[in-house]
């Protein structure tokens, strides 16, 4: 691979999760029974006035600014005219050549711990389609050869973000996608849900010889649906470009569709080179012209950025880096870190609970954390137990995954499941006392020098006390009475 470098730009698409749409009054509702948030302007009846959403507007300064563009003093709202029955207007409103945010660039922590700094060409503000449902999904009355239309989407508040090319690995534009949506979640412009279609990325993949600066033919790839997905259709898209080309072919400029279940990329009708969108600026809509001193105010609203937290969390908390990343990746994890903290509890042990024990349940559950049951006196009550020897380890994780299910209170659990560790010196030693008569052989042969056997008697003592025994005790006790 290394006779070849991959160049890739990814383009991402961010509904914003505004009250209502962009151009009208509708809610903007996921999951609303299909066409209930409609009206004349957003099924583009004639006559019908698009108005701008003060708050998108308002949003997609916030995200620009995030990523260091420039606000346009003054840019232009298009139309963008394809004939799709999704798009009831037959054109879709959304910017040309003035868009709102202009350049910028996203630092990028890869996995290997080093930072690049990807480019942004532009920032711009536009509509979402319907949706299209093909086949006999959702079990409605059609055959599998029609296709039902959900309006509800069309006129949701869409922001596009355009990258310059300057991503060199699948890793790296992974990195870039988790980068943004950690931005764009700590923002609160959006729920970035991708496998809702909050947030969706298409790329833009080359190879050329190393050392080349010529750009070689570029493909798109559309259709992933998570971080996953783009990563792995990267790889295959590299994997077969550099094939190609070392088979003596060339590369088609076209729009590939990523299958999942195959893993593999596969070529779509290359219509885009023939299209022509004929843009022309919107007549309905004026020019929009942000004062400074608005843009200013929407600047001193800006959180605390994913990068800022984590070099914050390595320094002031230290936390690992590693340990840092996965705890900033996202909001639900970053929130409930931040608030157990706040009870008091030591900011380490609770990285290690969030980005392990709960991060891997969740993971196995296919729960969204931000969906999560636990609370920040559930992870702060798990760790004062462990501490202090009333639970062991495992009967904390125990404890964990029942609280994912039911949500209750950390000692009813431990209450309910018998985890009490016995602790009380009087109780334990007699379990001990009850061990050390038992193993005649064991603690001879301890006493005699080998060492080792205080790990068996002591898994005696926690076998005997149906593993209550508090093992730190146990050992103590045994070595008390052994020495
Ligand atoms: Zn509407």
């Amino acid at each position: 691979m290394s006779e070849w470098e991959t160049v890739i730009g990814l383009e991402c698409h961010v509904e914003l999760d505004t009250r209502t749409k962009m151009f009208c009054g509708c809610p903007n509702e996921f999951g609303a029974e299909p066409n209930t948030h409609v009206c004349p302007v957003c099924l583009g009846h004639p006559g019908s006035l698009p108005v701008p959403n003060e708050e998108a507007i308002r949003r997609i300064v916030k995200i620009g600014l995030a990523l260091g563009s420039e606000i346009a003093p003054r840019s232009l709202f298009h139309r963008k005219n394809y004939f799709y029955p999704d798009m009831p207007k037959n054109y879709q409103i959304s910017q040309f050549d003035l868009p709102i945010c202009v350049g910028g660039h996203l630092e990028v922590e890869l996995p290997d711990g080093t930072t690049s700094r990807v480019g942004i060409t532009r920032v711009h503000m536009e509509e979402d389609t319907g949706k299209t449902t093909h086949g006999s999904a959702s079990g409605r009355i059609h055959d599998a050869d029609s296709a039902l239309i959900d309006y509800n989407r069309a006129g949701v508040p869409l922001v596009e973000c355009v990258s310059e090319p300057d991503m060199r690995s699948p890793e790296e534009a992974a990195a870039y996608l988790r980068e943004l949506r950690a931005t764009l979640e700590a923002l609160d412009v959006s729920d970035v849900r991708m496998e809702e279609g909050s947030l969706r990325c298409d790329a833009n993949i080359s190879v050329r010889p190393s050392g080349s600066d010529a750009l070689g033919t570029k493909v798109e790839i559309k259709n992933m649906n998570s971080i996953r997905s783009l990563e792995r259709a990267l790889h295959f898209e590299r994997e077969r470009q550099v094939a190609a080309l070392e088979a003596g072919e060339s590369i088609v400029q076209e729009t590939r569709h990523w299958d999942e279940d195959a893993g593999a990329t596969k070529s779509m009708r290359s219509k885009e080179e023939a299209f022509d969108y004929r843009y022309f600026p919107e007549p309905d809509i004026p020019p929009l012209a942000p004062a400074s001193g608005w843009i200013e105010e929407i600047r001193g609203t800006l959180p605390e950025l994913p990068r800022a937290r984590r070099a914050r969390y390595e320094s002031d908390m230290g936390l690992r880096p590693e340990v840092a990343r996965v705890l900033v990746a996202n909001r639900a994890s970053t929130d409930l870190f931040e608030r157990t903290v706040a009870i008091g509890a030591e900011p380490k042990a609770v990285a290690n609970w969030v980005t392990q024990d709960l991060a891997g349940l969740l993971n196995e559950a296919g729960t969204d954390a931000r969906d999560s049951r636990v609370a920040p006196e559930h992870v702060a009550d798990l760790i004062r137990l462990v501490a202090d020897g009333t639970i062991s380890g495992a009967g904390a994780k125990q404890v964990l995954e029942e609280v994912l299910e039911t949500g209750d209170e950390v000692e009813m659990i431990v209450d309910r499941r018998s985890l009490r560790q016995v602790s009380d010196e009087g109780a334990l030693g007699e379990i001990v006392d009850m061990v050390i008569a038992e193993q005649p052989e064991a603690v001879e042969k301890l006493r005699a020098g080998k060492q080792e056997l205080i790990g068996f008697l002591v898994g005696q003592v926690m076998k005997s006390s149906g593993g209550s025994a508090n093992p730190k005790l146990a050992r103590e006790l045994l070595l008390e009475r052994l020495s």
